[in-house]
């Protein structure tokens, strides 16, 4: 019988297990609750006008129309019955399984405050990204609309809390939206003094990098116009604005980019999680108790040379190598291979609309020709030479012009459907 192995999530790591399964001789069921792949790290891009939804993300049906192994269902998971070893659908159905490859990624954590999402929205998906889009683009119409100089500051000011590459790059594309490319759209408003917050809870922004870099970032931050306020706690956030320690600001656009959380699979399993839920799996990716169940990307707990490998889309990658090339050695007969290995690429974030820090560990880069290489690497890991082109233009297009291409306020509010 043909083996089944059923894969759940179509993000970087489910992907690559699907694209190295090809040819394997096993019948693949593809489920994913949205009908695309997502390209994640241009997200903020979309969330700040510079790119337009198409452009990062693809149908998952399109990217495998060359695949007649492959069956892709768009659905949502809501459990796994182990005993009978089948996935559970929210619609009621049930799939079958010889392997189950679990890569569902992450989503926000709020630190047991969930009831700040509806105020400040995360960023992880499309439907994130719109919202934050129209909520930075209303904020400067209701400024123009307002006559009550107040109400004005609270919509100019715009808060990001979080300072890892997602926040630092939120914070500075929005400072250059207001400074440079609106300005000379508005009559009743200026722009220029729109205040951009980056809120940090920890002593620096970009604690993944060397101190240096974050050093930089917060200079070049604070260049383009943001805010960096480190050392500060929010302890509170509603319609109104923030709470920074006692300290009260009036906001009225706030994006949360702190904390990560992993998907609900551990739960689905009953089995082990570290405290943001990630699944605690073995140095193959597989439950240690279950040789046919892979755990990966986001959503894995994965050690290697006593590090935890970070949740990032290199990582993703390989580990959906590992395990594809698990599965294929155990189809032919063949000896497995031996425990993942990760090999880190180096960290990069972008601070503005030129200007990057990159730490390869051994040597860092920062500045205009970072930059440079930010946007090959991210315009290489694109998929096709059509989203390759359009993405490169709509750059090309922005820095000549000064203008951004994706400014249309086209939907009613939405957020995340988790
Ligand atoms: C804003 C942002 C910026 C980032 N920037 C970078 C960067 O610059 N460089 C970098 O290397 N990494 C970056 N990352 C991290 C990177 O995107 C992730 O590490 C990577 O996507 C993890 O891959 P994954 O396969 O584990 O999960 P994902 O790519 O998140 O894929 C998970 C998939 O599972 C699906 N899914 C989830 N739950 C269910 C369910 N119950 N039923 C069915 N399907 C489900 C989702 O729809 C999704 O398609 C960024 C992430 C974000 C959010």
């Amino acid at each position: 019988m043909t083996r089944k192995v059923v894969i759940v999530g179509a993000g970087f790591g489910g992907l690559q297990v699907v694209q190295d399964l090809k040819g394997a001789g096993c019948e693949i069921t593809l489920i994913d609750q949205r009908n695309h792949h997502l390209f994640q790290p241009l997200l903020y891009q979309v969330a700040t006008t510079l790119l337009a939804t198409s452009e990062i993300a693809w149908p998952i049906r399109r990217l495998l129309r060359n695949r007649p192994d492959v069956t892709t269902l768009l659905a949502t998971v809501t459990g796994i019955d182990r005993e009978r070893r089948e996935v559970l659908l929210k619609d009621g159905g049930r799939v079958p399984y010889d392997d189950l490859v679990l890569a569902t990624g992450a989503t926000h954590a709020y630190f047991g405050r969930d009831d700040w999402e509806k105020d400040a929205p995360g960023l992880k998906t499309l439907e994130d990204a719109t919202t934050i889009r129209r909520r930075l683009l209303l904020a400067f119409e209701a400024a123009e609309l307002s006559d009550d100089p107040a109400e004005r500051e609270a919509f100019l000011t715009f808060a990001v809390i979080g300072a890892g590459p997602t926040g630092v790059e939120l914070a500075g594309i929005i400072a250059d939206l207001a400074h440079r490319i609106l300005p000379r759209e508005f009559r009743r408003i200026d722009t220029t003094k729109a205040r951009v917050l980056l809120i940090e809870a920890g002593p620096r922004i970009l604690a993944a990098f060397p101190e240096k870099l974050s050093a930089h970032a917060t200079r070049s931050l604070e260049r383009l116009g943001v805010e960096v306020q480190t050392g500060s706690p929010v302890t509170d956030l509603g319609e109104a604005g923030v709470v920074i320690g006692d300290k009260p600001i009036p906001c009225r656009t706030v994006i949360w980019a702190a904390g990560v959380q992993a998907s609900a699979a551990g739960t689905w399993l009953g089995v082990e999680t570290d405290r943001a839920g990630r699944v605690m799996v073995s140095d193959r990716l597989t439950l240690p108790d279950d040789p046919h169940i892979f755990v990966l990307g986001d959503t894995a707990h994965v050690e290697t040379d006593g590090k935890m490998v970070p949740g990032v889309a290199p990582a993703a990658k390989q580990q959906g190598k590992h395990v594809a090339a698990m599965i294929r050695a155990d189809l032919a007969g063949k000896p497995l291979p031996g425990p993942f290995r990760y090999r880190h690429m180096g960290n990069l974030a972008t601070i503005g609309p030129n200007s990057a820090v990159i730490d390869f560990g051994r040597f860092q880069l920062r500045g205009r020709l970072a930059w440079w290489i930010w946007g090959l690497a991210h315009i290489y890991f694109l998929i096709g030479t059509r989203s390759r082109l359009v993405v490169a233009l709509s750059w090309l297009w922005s820095f000549l012009s000064g203008q951004n291409s994706a400014r249309l306020i086209t939907q009613k509010e939405t957020l995340r459907d988790q």
